[in-house]
């Protein structure tokens, strides 16, 4: 999708600070972190919401989750711990309509979320 933000960046087009690829994921720095550690985790394939996953997907969303379970151990925030947030629609904040998994960490995060 040529108008798509995360699409773009995914596709090299627009610059992000990579820090994992492959042929189905792209993982990139958060432009405005929200904590020490911010990655957004995206799948190459255009999906608008959590609502638009289709049956199939599993095996994607999993891999989404382990991407980030592997950043957060490279980047020594694992035992510590950290947070995985999937944002769907306005009532939840999503801005980009392009999934992405949050990975949040190197601080102490408060419960319940805003
Ligand atoms: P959402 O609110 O949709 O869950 O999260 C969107 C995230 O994308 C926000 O944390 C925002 O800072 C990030 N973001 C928006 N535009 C860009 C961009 O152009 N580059 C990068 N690296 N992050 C972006
Ligand atoms: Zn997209």
């Amino acid at each position: 999708m040529q108008d798509c933000l995360f699409c773009r960046i995914a596709a090299g087009q627009i610059p992000s600070r990579g820090v994992y690829s492959d042929d189905e994921i792209f993982a990139f720095e958060d432009i405005n972190p929200q904590s020490p550690v911010h990655i957004l985790v995206i799948p190459r394939r255009h999906i608008a919401t959590l609502n638009d996953l289709a049956a199939g997907d599993e095996p994607l969303v999993g891999r989404l989750v382990r991407v980030a379970a592997t950043l957060a151990s490279e980047r020594g925030i694992a035992a510590g711990g950290y947070r995985l947030v999937l944002n769907c629609n306005a009532d939840a904040g999503q801005s980009v309509w392009h999934i992405h998994l949050h990975l949040l960490g190197g601080r102490t995060l408060k419960w319940p979320p805003g």
